[in-house]
């Protein structure tokens, strides 16, 4: 069919007006949503921060309970990043009825967080659930994850679920054989939760000998503070959580991460700069007691690169336990690179001294305490 010669383009022809007014119906309807999220986010925030500075009192007044408790919903990963000694590509996510039994164990022993960590944690089909249960029982929930698995819909129902922390780390700029948490690959996951997500996310860029160009450190970090998140940054350890000292570029870019941190209180740590030095350092690791690390067994160890002390099921964990341990020297900490135990233990470097030697005992030994918890005030 021969089609007839087009219409002049007339500003003010009634078809423009109708498309005109279609857009700006679409923009304000945008506009709204925008201007909601911004406020429900606002709102959590000012709601989290005034449950963390109740959990810092907490900590402050009494040593008797957790601080934080790392708590593993699925081993399995999606991903298989060279340096890594926390995944599998086999294990199934556990039983919710499982999770909400070791999480209720978790809250009668006082813990104040909860971070979810893997393996993959967007793997496990009931993650919001579990997030929920946490929230009903007190506690301020967490989330480390890849990030691969972000849409839209999945922050939305994490949003709805109560989740109040998110942290992904990135490695580099573009995936290699070590690792393929880049930032070319996650940029838009990180544009889809600056855009809907009502929790606070922090990014971590990493240093050491696994990253093949630290500058990619620097462009993360510049990143996530462009898009509104907090940064922070992270050196690699060895498989056992032990120090590898920087080279003089990682350093300086460490500093400079450091330097870029006035949004983010846990920059303010001078026992990192001791890590990308590669200084041993002296201070008491509360891991078994401030500290739990709870594995897919559901057994309680000191952290992830120590696993199998104290190697107790959380069920059977008690205030005794936690006061053994908060008293027990760990021969690991001066070398230690575990960042977010030794945050936690900043609560308490200034008082109680560690007497009882740890390790070299047979577990048996170990525990239980050998003196009864003091009651809690
Ligand atoms: S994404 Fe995380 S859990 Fe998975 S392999 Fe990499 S470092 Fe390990
Ligand atoms: S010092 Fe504590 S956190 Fe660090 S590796 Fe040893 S047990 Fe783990």
């Amino acid at each position: 069919m021969v089609q007839g010669p087009r219409k002049p383009y007339s500003a003010g022809s009634a078809g423009d007006v109708g498309t005109f007014r279609r857009l700006l119906r679409v923009w304000r309807w945008h506009l709204t949503i925008m201007k909601k999220i911004v406020l429900k986010r606002k709102a959590r925030f000012v709601r989290t921060r005034l449950r963390e500075l109740r959990m810092i009192s907490k900590a402050l007044l009494s040593t008797h309970h957790p601080v934080l408790a790392h708590i593993i919903p699925i081993r399995r990963c999606n991903l298989s990043c060279a340096y890594c000694n926390e995944y599998d590509n086999f294990s199934k996510p556990l039983p919710l009825e499982t999770m909400f039994r070791r999480l209720d164990q978790l809250a009668g022993l006082g813990t104040s967080i909860i971070t979810i960590s893997g393996g993959e944690p967007l793997l496990h089909p009931q993650l919001e659930e579990i997030i929920r249960h946490i929230r009903v029982r007190g506690m301020i929930a967490g989330l480390i994850t890849n990030g691969y698995l972000f849409t839209r819909a999945r922050i939305e129902s994490l949003n709805d679920a109560g989740l109040e922390h998110l942290q992904i780390s990135i490695d580099n700029v573009k995936p290699d054989d070590v690792s393929k948490k880049s930032l070319k690959v996650l940029d838009q996951k990180l544009q889809l939760l600056a855009r809907h997500a009502v929790f606070q996310v922090n990014i971590n860029s990493v240093l050491g000998s696994a990253v093949r160009d630290p500058e990619d450190a620097l462009t993360v970090a510049r990143r996530a503070l462009e898009l509104g998140f907090t940064s922070t940054v992270g050196v690699l350890h060895d498989h056992e959580g032990q120090l590898r000292p920087l080279n003089g570029q990682q350093q300086a870019i460490f500093s400079t991460i450091m330097s870029w941190g006035k949004r983010s209180y846990s920059r303010f740590n001078r026992y990192q700069n001791y890590i990308a030095r590669g200084i041993p350092r002296d201070w008491r690791c509360r891991a078994g007691s401030r500290y739990l690390y709870v594995c897919e067994d559901g057994l309680v160890h000191y952290c992830s690169q120590q696993r199998g002390y104290p190697g107790i099921p959380v069920e059977k964990y008690t205030k005794q336990h936690l006061h053994h341990e908060y008293h027990t020297l760990k021969s690991c900490a001066p070398r230690c690179t575990i960042q977010c135990v030794q945050h936690i233990a900043l609560l308490d470097n200034w008082r109680d001294p560690q007497t009882r030697e740890g390790f070299k005992k047979p577990l048996e030994i170990l525990v239980p305490a050998e003196t009864p918890a003091p009651e809690e005030n």
